[in-house]
């Protein structure tokens, strides 16, 4: 017991110091012996948290960033105007409860409207290769939905096999499957399960002037977080859970965890005893897929086609770039890579992933265009010890370990976050709900027990 104590005043002690240094540093409700302990201040740590406070449950919410959000920040310095480093479309509006309350609280969001451009070299599209192009999606989808309902399963269940060679082999093969593939959910065509796309839902998306990770450093602000303190260990054996943290051990009847599927195969946490061999399958089947976005600030509108343009060029494989020209006017160019070539530009300088990004609107807008170049930034979250990664992609046949990864262990450590989330993963939505549903099942648990 005495031990357990010394634990506890060294936990807080540390919280206490690193407060001075951090702005924003507060134990859950001044509680060190939490009913729940919440690991991981991203959206689903944070709803988690405001669903057990408006049950009266409480918590200890440790982040091992010295900022909330997780995979929603928006940065205003690289560029001087506010660039989200990873998720910067608000999805699915009506099942997205962000987007009331960004309106609610003065935040300037509006409707993508998915303008899009498409070159061929140097030129814009004819008018036939875009009939073309159209075919090309209508044929993506054909082909996609008859792999799922023909039951493809373990290794067939890729989207190059689903494709097929000879959708590669046409004009706008290549471009098509970017669009869905590299560019969407992060993986090459080999590496991503059709059913696990099949199973997710879609819908209108939305932008926040401001930046996303403004919206949700807002719905998070006043939750209290002890930052800085990163999870090493989770022991669940006997009663409760011992959450073992660089600032101390929380014991706590319960453990909500957030943290990205990457975090969780990379094994920065250790589970004592061994997580069950299911739950082992589960993680190493869900793959944690890779999204970057080369930045690139100009000094006026380079493709002259207004703001909120996305600009895609025909595709000859998957290693290229995608466009979204002109956010908000801001000048400002995204470039988004995903899947193998993401993770190649990882392990170059950033000037290099920048050139690339740089040189992919060269071949568009011919060479002159550098002249309007201001500055570039690339982001690299594959190597963020936070995430590991950008969001969850099943493997190929592994979409029903989504399922696997979601149950609840030994009754009260709860898997949560975006992949957990039966068809909204890999978003900041999905992020949400499962973080809500997480502590209601958590408050239901504790009122069992108690
Ligand atoms: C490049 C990129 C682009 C994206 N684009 C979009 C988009 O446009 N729209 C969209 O809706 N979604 C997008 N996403 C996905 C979206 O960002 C995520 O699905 C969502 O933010 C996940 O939230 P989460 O709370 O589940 O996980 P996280 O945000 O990862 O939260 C988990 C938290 O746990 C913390 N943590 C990790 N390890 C430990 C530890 N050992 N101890 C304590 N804390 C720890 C992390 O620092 C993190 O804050 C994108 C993601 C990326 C990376």
């Amino acid at each position: 017991m005495g031990q357990k104590l010394q634990q506890h005043r060294r936990f807080l002690l540390k919280a206490i110091t690193a407060a001075m240094l951090a702005p924003r540093i507060v134990l859950g409700s001044g509680v060190t012996n939490p009913e729940v302990v919440i690991i991981g201040a991203g959206v689903a740590g944070l709803a988690a948290a405001k669903t057990l406070r408006d049950k009266g449950i409480s918590f200890v919410l440790v982040e091992a960033n010295f900022r909330i959000g997780g995979r929603v920040y928006t940065d205003n310095d690289i560029f001087g105007v506010p660039f989200d480093t990873h998720a910067h479309w608000m999805m699915i509006s009506r099942k997205n409860p962000l987007i009331d309350y960004a309106k609610d609280n003065g935040f300037n969001i509006y409707r993508d409207l998915d303008k899009r451009k498409y070159f061929v070299g140097d030129r814009e599209a004819t008018k036939d290769e875009l009939a073309d192009l159209r075919g090309s999606y209508q044929a993506f989808n054909k082909k996609i939905k008859n792999s799922v309902y023909s039951g493809a399963s373990g290794d067939d269940d890729n989207a190059r096999t689903a494709l097929g060679e000879d959708f590669f082999n046409s004009p706008w093969g290549y471009t098509v499957a970017s669009d869905y593939g590299v560019w969407n959910m992060a993986e090459n065509s080999k590496d991503w399960s059709p059913t696990d796309w099949w199973n997710s839902i879609g819908g209108d998306n939305w932008f926040c002037a401001e930046g996303y990770g403004s919206v949700v450093a807002h719905y998070g602000q006043d939750v209290p977080v002890a930052l800085g303190t990163a999870v090493t260990e989770i022991n669940w054996q006997g009663d409760g859970v011992k959450v073992v943290t660089s600032a101390g051990t929380i014991n706590a009847k319960a453990a909500i965890l957030t943290v990205s599927v990457g975090v969780l195969a990379a094994g920065h946490i250790k589970f004592t005893p061994q997580l069950p061999v299911e739950k082992q399958e589960a993680i190493d089947g869900i793959d944690m897929a890779v999204m970057n976005y080369i930045g690139l600030h100009f000094t006026d509108d380079v493709f002259n086609f207004g703001a909120d343009t996305y600009v895609y060029q025909q595709q000859h494989d998957e290693n290229g770039v995608g466009y979204l020209a002109n956010l908000n006017n801001t000048n400002l160019v995204y470039g988004y890579v995903g899947g193998d070539q993401a993770k190649a530009l990882e392990n170059v300088s950033m000037d290099t992933a920048i050139t690339y990004g740089l040189d992919g609107v060269k071949s568009m807008l011919g060479n002159d265009i550098e002249k309007k170049f201001i500055k570039g930034h690339a982001t690299a979250c594959g190597k963020i010890p936070f995430y590991e990664g950008a969001y969850s992609a099943a493997k190929p046949g592994k979409q029903p370990m989504r399922a696997v990864l979601r149950e609840t262990l030994a009754d009260k450590v709860f898997f949560s976050g975006e992949a957990t989330h039966r068809t909204q993963w890999a978003s900041v939505n999905g992020g949400l709900y499962s973080g809500r549903d997480s502590a209601v099942q958590a408050a239901t648990y504790i009122r069992r027990i108690s």
